[in-house]
């Protein structure tokens, strides 16, 4: 079981809050916005924090100096950037990912030893292998 930390609530923290929980994990997930822990399940049987992740009393609040992984999943890169080298440097915890959408900036977050997942990329791969793929079969068609 690991201990893991989600900043944000929205569609994917909420997402990987009730995954991770259900999977038997400790979750706590940070947002500002109290009305965004609605989107948490009935199940979800880990913490809620309240308030704005890039404070530091406020991640102190969420005992992040004792998680396993932290994973910073709102909208913004430059909050996303700011709360996981924060997490890093200041906490020493070893996993630490965030949601990027600016695929320009995926080089920096990896010189800085933060996983990435760039929605933007993935998509594309994904279309592209669809594109690949329907080509093919006209190919094989013709
Ligand atoms: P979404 O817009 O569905 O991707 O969700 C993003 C979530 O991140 C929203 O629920 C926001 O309230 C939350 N959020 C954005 N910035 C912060 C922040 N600095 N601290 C905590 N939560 C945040």
């Amino acid at each position: 079981m690991l201990f893991i930390i989600i900043v944000g609530c929205g569609r994917l923290g909420s997402y990987l809050a009730n995954s991770l929980s259900y999977e038997g994990h400790s979750v706590v997930v940070i947002d500002k916005n109290s009305d965004a822990f609605d989107a948490l399940s009935v199940e979800f049987s880990g913490f809620r924090v309240e308030g704005d992740a890039t404070e530091f009393s406020v991640l102190k609040q969420a005992k992040t100096a004792e998680a396993d992984m932290f994973i910073a999943t709102t909208r913004k890169d430059n909050i996303n950037l700011m709360v996981a080298q924060i997490a890093k440097r200041f906490f020493n915890i070893k996993n630490v990912m965030a949601r990027v959408f600016e695929p320009a900036r995926e080089k920096l977050y990896k010189e800085l030893d933060i996983d990435i997942i760039c929605p933007i990329t993935i998509a594309g791969r994904m279309f592209l292998e669809l594109i690949w793929q329907a080509q093919n079969q006209t190919e094989d068609e013709k």
